[in-house]
Parts: C-alpha cells; sequence; structure tokens
C-alpha cells in the first residue's frame, strides 16, 4: 500500500472531478496498468515497476492516466520525466530482478546445452553489428518456442531467445542472429509509436552477415512438426 500514490492519483483525480478514487500498486509481470471507472468513481492498478519513481514523475503518470480515461487511448503516456525515470538505472536496480522472478519461461542463464548467448553479445559487439550494452540480460527459454524464437523487454532489458536453437545440429549463427535482432529494439528503446519492424530496422537488421541463411533456418524450424 503506498499512501503516495493514493495521495497523487485523489487529489490528480478530483480536480478531474472524480470523488471516490483507489489507486494501488499490483504484481503485474509486464509494465502495465489498469483501471474500472464508474460515473465519479475510479479504482487504478498501477505496475509496481513504478513503486521508487519520484513524485513528479508519478504526477505525470497520474495525469496521464486520468487524460487516458477521459479521452480514450491512442495517446502516448509517456511524457520525458517518466521516460527518462523508465530508462534510468535506477529504475532497472529495483526491477529487473524482480521481472526476471516473474518470467516462467526463462533459464536465467545465458549458457545453454550448446551455446552460450553472452559469447554470441561478445560477437556482435566485436564486429561491430552492437553497441556495448552492459546493463542485458540474455536468457535462454524454458519451452522450445519455435515460432517466437526471440522476444525482449526494452524496459527491463532482458532478452530471450528459444531453446529451439540450441541445438548441435543448429548453426551458431541462427542464435546470435536472433540475439542481434533483440539487441536491436534494446539499443532503439522506448518507441511509444510501436513501430518496431520499419523499413529502416529491416535494413539495419539485413546489416547481420548471414541474416539470409538465419531467416533460411527460422523458417524451417517454424515448419517442422516433431
Ligand atoms: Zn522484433
Amino acid at each position: 500500500m503506498s499512501t503516495e500514490l493514493a495521495d497523487i492519483f485523489g487529489s490528480i483525480g478530483r480536480e478531474q472531478g472524480y470523488d471516490d478514487i483507489v489507486a494501488e500498486f499490483a504484481p503485474y509481470k509486464e509494465f502495465k496498468s489498469s483501471w474500472r471507472r464508474s460515473g465519479r468513481s475510479v479504482r487504478f492498478q498501477i505496475s509496481d515497476y513504478m513503486n521508487g519513481a519520484d513524485r513528479d514523475v508519478l504526477e505525470d503518470f497520474a495525469t496521464s492516466l486520468y487524460r487516458r480515461l477521459d479521452r480514450g487511448p491512442g495517446r502516448s503516456i509517456y511524457t520525458p520525466r517518466l521516460v527518462s525515470w523508465l530508462m534510468s538505472r535506477e529504475f532497472l536496480a529495483r526491477n529487473q530482478a524482480l521481472y526476471l522472478k516473474r518470467s516462467r519461461n526463462l533459464t536465467l542463464d545465458h549458457r545453454g546445452k550448446v551455446y552460450d548467448l553472452q559469447d554470441a553479445y561478445l560477437s556482435l559487439r566485436d564486429q561491430g553489428l552492437v553497441r556495448d550494452c552492459p546493463d542485458a540480460v540474455f536468457n535462454w527459454t524454458v519451452r522450445r518456442n519455435r515460432m517466437r524464437v526471440g522476444y525482449c523487454s526494452v524496459l527491463m532489458k532482458v532478452i530471450a531467445v528459444s531453446s529451439i536453437l540450441d541445438q548441435p545440429n543448429v548453426p551458431s549463427f541462427v542464435s546470435e542472429y536472433v540475439l542481434y535482432h533483440e539487441l536491436l529494439h534494446i539499443q532503439d528503446g522506448l518507441r511509444p509509436d510501436r513501430r518496431h519492424h520499419g523499413p529502416e530496422f529491416r535494413d539495419r537488421e539485413h546489416i547481420h552477415p548471414r541474416w539470409k541463411e538465419s531467416e533460411e533456418w527460422l523458417r524451417r524450424l517454424a515448419a517442422q512438426r516433431a
């Protein structure tokens, strides 16, 4: 229970005409918040990753959510102050380990049975394909996902690569290429416009020397049934 959170959402909400306001932190795995409104009462469940944010950041966040409540989605909630909190070292120090704990499909190890994602990252970095990314954490998935072979949380700087690629008969460049794709997202940072795979992104993706063969491998693996 955070009285500061309740206090901030309460006072901003009253200015907006609400009179019965509840705001509490909720342990969602992803960074998300939700609300239920009924007449002049509203109940917010705010991602507990916001716990520890400065008061002015929480005020920005509350203002953005109330605006969304009134005018519907499509409006970015990310004010400059919020973005700088979300991209800060402090945010990561508070939340990255918690996020990993909530991620059930990660082995929490960059070493697989065959390949080491940390080695793949160092190789990408040494080839000049990605920038230094010291806060990023690399993991193999527990399940052998075929269709979704890689994903990342830009906010938490956590990358997952499917363990289907961690087998001796799959060449190392395939998992390296998937890691490369996810590292590009992390380098791009938060994109409130949600245009993650635009033409400019595809151009950068194709800088990887083995991109074509890798895509070919991923198509074949996705098509397999076993
Ligand atoms: Zn992507």
